[in-house]
């Protein structure tokens, strides 16, 4: 472990002057994936990047890559980063917070003129949160091999633009191939968005990786009669079915707390699955019959035990309040752990609110889990 330590306050300046553009006038940000708004956030990135003596190389998927070179250059890059595109309605630190600590923590090591073995990138990933151009995190997608070129390219807005034509139209279409680039590791800081860090008064999670997820449409089919003229057993209640499902997902997700959760329509982990399964079943005993059928299913994807391992030492290091914890919510980095070692770092966030104008963190939480990525960076780029 280095002895130095990031700098939150310009970390901060620099969220908060990342902030002004697309800035909403409840507090939040409006910068949506291959806007005029979104060019100016990656504008100002690269040239921030290139202030710290980056080179900067952008894809064809306009993922934006600053490399500060290490002492042996044909070595794989430990690469950080998230992306700059937010909801409609965003908050100032999803995915902002990844890249401006990923550039913290080069700011910091020309600042120690501290030279690594591997290289450091930090990446902008286009369009991760697929608000505008379905679905998200598309372009990390295409770099892991996960979609190809054609399909990332082609995705359209809802007035009929595609993605490919706006990179073009604000010139970010770049040269470099997207993807088959090797890495050394990945890591990702990112806000929670959930409440669970807040409430365990942690401010570091040790993220081992992302849940999975499964969406199902349910059918549940009875028979209409008269309301009135019908006796109560010969009633075919489609509803009452529909109940029985719905107090079903709700038990197969207690049953497999604290990481089983579930609302109607949208199910998580095989047991679980497999509880709603019978459930419906059952539903011949009311006379009914039903049919569910699996419309979309993300398996989990588990972080790599080393990258862990490197960010639980240095939140142990630095003596910060940290547990092990599970992302609800998808992430670049899901890809990224297809095709690197990778891990994540989340920080707390006000009240667990995130998507939204008024998402929150405080100045020193920003600036411990930057602390933590420097130094997880550093384990993994070597002196
Ligand atoms: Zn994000």
């Amino acid at each position: 472990m280095e002895a130095f330590r990031i700098n939150g306050e310009r970390l901060w300046q620099s969220l908060m002057e990342m902030a002004r553009i697309g800035a909403t006038p409840r507090g939040g940000v409006c910068r949506v994936a291959l806007t005029d708004v979104d060019r100016q956030g990656r504008d100002l990135f690269i040239r921030w990047a290139r202030e710290a003596g980056c080179e900067v190389e952008i894809d064809q998927m306009g993922n934006i890559f600053a490399r500060r070179p290490s002492t042996d250059n044909a070595l794989p890059p430990v690469l950080t980063g998230s992306h700059l595109d937010t909801q409609p309605t965003g908050g100032k630190f999803d995915g902002v917070y990844g890249v401006l600590a990923g550039l913290e923590v080069i700011r910091t090591l020309n600042d120690h003129h501290y030279a690594t073995r591997h290289p450091v990138e930090v990446v902008v990933w286009t369009n991760e949160e697929g608000s505008r151009f379905a679905p998200s995190m598309v372009a990390s997608g295409v770099f892991a091999g996960e979609f190809p070129l054609d399909y990332g390219l082609s995705r359209t807005d809802l007035n009929g633009v595609t993605l490919g034509q706006e990179l073009d139209r604000l010139g970010y279409a770049g040269l470099r191939a997207c993807g088959g680039q090797p890495l050394h590791a990945y890591f990702e800081a990112h806000i929670e968005q959930g409440p669970i860090l807040e409430a365990e008064r942690r401010v570091i999670g040790v993220v081992q990786g992302l849940q999975g997820q499964r969406w199902f449409d349910c059918t549940v089919q009875g028979m209409e009669s008269h309301a009135g003229t019908t006796p109560m057993p010969r009633r075919r209640d489609a509803l009452l079915g529909a109940m029985h499902m719905v107090q079903a997902v709700q038990a197969a997700a207690l049953a497999q707390a604290p990481y089983g959760v579930g609302t109607v329509g949208q199910l998580l982990v095989q047991a679980m699955a497999e509880a709603v399964r019978a459930a419906l079943d059952r539903l011949g005993d009311l006379g009914l019959t039903g049919t569910l059928q699996e419309i979309w299913y993300a398996p989990p994807t588990p972080f790599h035990p080393d990258c862990i391992a490197a960010v639980r030492r240095a939140a142990e290091h630095l003596q910060f309040p940290h547990m092990d914890m599970i992302s609800g919510a998808g992430h670049d980095a899901k890809y990224l752990a297809q095709v690197c070692p990778s891990a994540m770092i989340f920080i707390p966030c006000k009240d667990g609110i995130s998507h939204n104008e008024i998402e929150d963190a405080t100045p020193e939480d920003v600036a411990a889990g930057c602390n933590v990525l420097l130094q997880a960076i550093l384990e993994k780029a070597g002196a």
